[in-house]
Formats: structure tokens, sequence, C-alpha cells
């Protein structure tokens, strides 16, 4: 995996896949999932240092993806995460509460702000955890942010697969990114966890 920082960017975004599945997620959905596959990951570590890189609206389609970096604590590691929500109502007018302003292409826009238990979401990081774990079960139950996940083999046989009921859900960076973004306040609703 010998791809820079930028090369996945924007390979990652080039375009959405044409989802068949018909499931839909919130972060709340997505984060249950997350405990369904593992008892441990209820409460994750803490993931170091998170950034926002921008949030670009998308009017016509009412959708806004987020896209973080997350610093690594005991690595220099810097995840990429995004995070897009979808069916808001996103305008250029000026709106009060209940909105977040964001900047793009130099004209102010306002998002409604999401709400982690109701709005419907698609999510992607890009560390190791996330890829082998979750990735690809994201993508087929229509939890996947971007393009499919590259595909990998599997280096030995003699360990059971690491999911095995095909569970889709958030690494440890994806629910960082998440209470982040409620502490910041540009989502709304009850806690993750
Ligand atoms: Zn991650």
């Amino acid at each position: 995996m010998a791809e820079t920082r930028t090369a996945y960017v924007r390979r990652v975004q080039r375009r959405e896949p044409v989802h068949e599945a018909r499931e839909k997620w919130t972060l709340k959905k997505l984060f249950k999932e997350t405990i369904r596959f593992s008892k441990n990951r209820r409460r994750y570590s803490s993931s170091g240092r998170t950034r926002l890189v921008k949030v670009i609206p998308y009017v016509g389609t009412k959708t806004a993806v987020i896209h973080l970096e997350s610093f690594g604590v005991t690595s220099k590691a810097i995840h990429q995460i995004f995070i897009s929500f979808h069916g808001l109502h996103i305008t250029e007018r000026v709106m009060g509460a209940g909105y977040f302003r964001v900047q793009y292409g130099g004209d102010d826009y306002w998002i409604r702000k999401p709400d982690i238990s109701k709005d419907l979401v698609r999510v992607r990081c890009s560390c190791k955890d996330f890829f082998f774990t979750f990735a690809l079960w994201n993508f087929r139950k229509n939890a996947l942010f971007g393009v499919k996940p590259r595909s990998y083999t599997r280096k030995t046989t003699t360990r059971p697969p690491r999911n095995p009921k095909k569970i889709p859900g958030l690494c440890k960076h994806l629910v960082n990114a998440s209470l982040w973004l409620r502490r910041k306040g540009y989502v709304i609703g009850q806690r993750l966890s």
C-alpha cells in the first residue's frame, strides 16, 4: 500500500459507486454494528489529534462530505477520514441555529446539522484496521464513502477470517472523528457511546 496521501484522497473521491444495497445507515447504527462485531470496540482508545480538512457541500444532492485527518499517537501515520451525510438542506441563504456555515469555492453555504441517529451517512478511513475489517462490508451494505475498496489477498488461510459475519462498522478514527464533530457542533444528537 505505497500510495501517497494525496493520491489516496484523489482516488477515493473520484466517484460515488452505484449501490445496489438498500440498507441505510446512520452513525449510531454503524456504531451499534461495530459493537456487535466486537464488544471490545465499545470504548476505543483516543486516536490522537483530529483536524478538519474541508467540508464539501453538494446542494443538488443534499450531501455534505466532511474530510478530516487524524494524527497517530504512536506512529507518524496520518489517516484520511471521510464522512458523507445525505438528505441535508444546504443553502446559500443565511440560516440560524441548527445550521453550520462553510466556505467552499469562494461562496458561503449553510448546512443543516446532521443528527447522529437520524441522518444517512457513508464513511471511510484510510487506516489498515478499517480496510481489513470493514471496508468491503461497508461497501456491500451501502455504508462506504467513495470508490470500491481495492481487493486484497489473504496471506494465511490458517487463521479465521477477520470479519466472518460480514458486519459493517467504524474504526477508532471514525468514532473519534464523529465525537469530535459533535463536540465542535457540526453534528447533533445523542452521543455515539
Ligand atoms: Zn481508521
